[in-house]
């Protein structure tokens, strides 16, 4: 079986979800997801003459093609590998098809036959909908005067916004509670608690109080049984979040999400020393290098790598192995379309040390829709029940997708 072409297709979903096709001269089609990045379809337009010719089934040699000759322009890491994981995926895909097994049985058998899901549940209510660079911008699926629409950017602002209440994040828990989710998701970094200065990484008494508080309302609002993790996406110094974690733990959360920058393994590990809250990243680092030094200094307790970033899934495996010989969980960041969850889920069920996959897309209404071949909605009462069809189980479904493809951007052209 030979690779003839690999083609694109961006669906504007809350983020821009990425997909990747590579078509086979059998006939058989496979189907990968890439975290989204500035300029990366023109990446994957690059690859393509790298893998035209070649058998799918040569996954990793493949991936160290794909690694050596990028090796100049991106180097030990980068959004490269946002596009290489996107293409290993797709191989996984075909090498199941073509065996007629799902990708599950090729990463060595399943633990578990269901994959339990999280949801996020950010920063309570509002619509949120980011582009490449992380701007604001409508959503397509929802009825609004686009003109009307002015862009701020997710970092960087002293927002003039309401802050989020504990009343929106009691609803928001109790909403996602009865859809039978047992774990959930905050920010603590909701606007307003950037301070007056959102570049000094400082948190004022005030906005530790804040934040604490929209915890502690979505704890008392669901009780103990459902786990509740906290995100702070890396805005925070040392002391100050050690502060947080310190405040938060009588409610238990599962575990305090980057409170540092992650490429910082010195400030990473002092928190985590001084903590009695599991302190968790990942979803920035690249490939099993970018783990490798944080692991093995126990800089961290919950490893998330995200499957559409990391490198792919044999990437993200040999990650999950080498965190459980230090006795740490694996819980991946997701933000992907049902494509790139599915991969994921995979991936989950077959790893000893998985403790829950991210879900991001609550609002976005088509979600279920953007695929075939699953039951409908894919996450019931909370989890993933693997698919049993051949690679990654599903097919997108193209008159959805393209009703929402990004203007601009081939679709499986
Ligand atoms: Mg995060």
């Amino acid at each position: 079986m030979k690779i003839t072409r690999l083609k694109t297709a961006v669906v504007e979903g809350n983020f821009d979800w990425t997909f990747v096709r590579l078509e086979t001269d059998e006939g058989l089609r496979g189907l990968g997801e890439c975290f989204f990045a500035p300029g990366l379809t023109a990446i994957l337009r690059s690859l393509e003459p790298l893998v035209v010719g070649e058998d799918p089934r040569d996954i990793h040699r493949l991936f160290r093609k794909l690694r050596l000759a990028t090796s100049g322009a991106g180097s030990i890491a980068g959004i490269i590998y946002n596009a290489i994981s996107g293409i290993e995926a797709a191989l996984w895909d075909l090498l199941g098809q073509s065996l007629g097994v799902p990708i599950y049985r090729l990463l060595g058998g399943k633990f578990r036959e269901k994959v339990r899901i999280y949801a996020d549940c950010r920063g309570g209510e509002a619509l949120e909908c980011l582009d490449e660079v992380l701007r604001t911008r409508p959503a397509r699926w929802v009825s609004r005067d686009p003109a009307a629409h002015v862009a701020k950017d997710y970092f960087g602002e002293a927002s003039d916004e309401p802050r989020s209440s504990p009343d929106e994040y009691r609803r928001r828990a109790l909403a996602m509670k009865a859809q039978g989710f047992t774990a959930l998701k905050f920010d603590f970094d909701v606007p307003g608690t950037e301070g007056a200065d959102p570049y000094n990484r400082e948190l004022s008494n005030r906005a530790i109080d804040y934040g604490v508080g929209l915890i502690a309302a979505a704890r008392e609002a669901v009780g103990v049984d459902i786990d509740i993790a906290v995100d702070c996406h890396w805005r925070y110094n040392p002391s100050d979040v050690v502060k947080v974690a310190r405040e938060l733990e009588p409610f238990r959360p599962l575990w305090l999400e980057d409170p540092v920058p992650p490429e910082n393994v010195a400030a990473l590990k002092e928190v985590n020393a001084k903590v009695r809250v599991a302190i968790a990243t990942g979803e920035n680092l690249f490939l099993f290098e970018g783990f490798q030094g944080i692991i093995a200094q126990h800089a961290l307790s919950v490893v998330t790598p995200d499957l559409q970033k990391v490198g792919g899934l044999a990437v993200a495996q040999s990650i999950a192995q080498f965190a459980d010989v230090h006795s740490m969980p694996i819980a991946p960041h997701n933000i992907s379309s049902p494509v790139g969850t599915l991969a994921a889920a995979h991936f989950c069920a077959s790893i000893p040390n998985f403790l829950a996959l991210e879900f991001h897309a609550s609002e976005v209404p088509f979600w279920d829709d953007l695929v075939t071949g699953v039951p409908q909605p894919l996450i019931q009462g909370g989890f993933i029940h693997l698919p049993e069809r051949p690679g990654l189980g599903v097919a997108l479904n193209e008159e959805v997708a393209r009703r929402y493809a990004r203007k601009g951007e081939a679709f499986f052209a």
